[in-house]
């Protein structure tokens, strides 16, 4: 099962692809976290990218396909992978066609998570997220048992460098420009689907899993 997850920032890509990674048993590739993994590692990738992250703009594309083109030929893709947060403009969409057919495959599904412009700013502004696992947090609609840690690990809850209101006004700026139009050009080709990510992490998980079966 090939999948890619479309959708502004804070709709729940992120949380959507680790549920359905475990579910499907296929790896969750997300830029964004290969990225910050950079940043944290602080390579020369790192270093490069993060001048972009930081304030809300896309890392240029010949490094972002440059990590996807090497990803989804690993082992592990071999029975599938679901793409989260890539591609996230018309040209990265057309070099990841170019490459899938080089492979000889397709993706199986396409999934738009629709969501309001004034939920997504609420959601990012009160998310924290966990250092070591990863676990995501929100203040008002999932706050974690113990301030600051994170109710899986007993990690430290930190909020992403990019979820402040300046940088996710750019960010959602950058989404309507440039990745929302991926909506119309993978429509022409039919196969977009569109998913409501309004209520609980759950009720939208079920919807998604519909959407796929
Ligand atoms: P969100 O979707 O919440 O904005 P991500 O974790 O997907 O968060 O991305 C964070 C940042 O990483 C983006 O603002 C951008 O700078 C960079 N990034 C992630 N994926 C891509 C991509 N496919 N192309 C260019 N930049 C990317
Ligand atoms: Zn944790």
């Amino acid at each position: 099962m090939r999948l890619i997850l479309l959708g502004p920032p804070g709709a729940g890509k992120g949380t959507q692809a680790k549920m359905l990674k475990e579910k499907f048993q296929i790896p969750q590739i997300s830029t964004g976290d290969i990225l910050r993994q950079a940043v944290k590692d602080n390579t020369e990738l790192g270093v490069r990218a993060k001048t972009f992250m930081d304030v809300g703009q896309l890392v240029p594309d010949d490094v972002v396909i440059g990590l996807i083109k090497e990803r989804i030929r690993q082992r592990d893709c071999k029975t599938g992978f679901i793409l989260d947060g890539f591609p996230r403009n018309i040209a990265q969409a057309e070099k990841l066609s170019e490459t899938l057919a080089d492979m000889r495959v397709v993706i199986d599904n396409i999934i738009d998570l629709e969501v309001d412009e004034r939920e997504v700013i609420e959601r990012l502004t009160g998310r924290s997220t966990c250092l070591d696992c990863g676990a995501m947090f929100h203040q008002i609609s999932c706050p974690p048992k113990v301030l600051g840690v994170c109710d899986g690990c007993g990690g430290k809850l930190a909020q992403r460098p990019d979820d402040n209101r300046e940088t996710i006004r750019e960010r959602l700026k950058v989404y309507l420009g440039s990745t929302a139009p991926l909506k119309e050009f993978y429509m022409k080709q039919g196969n977009l689907k569109t998913v409501k990510a309004k209520g609980s992490v759950e009720d939208i998980f079920f919807r998604l899993c519909e959407m796929i079966e």
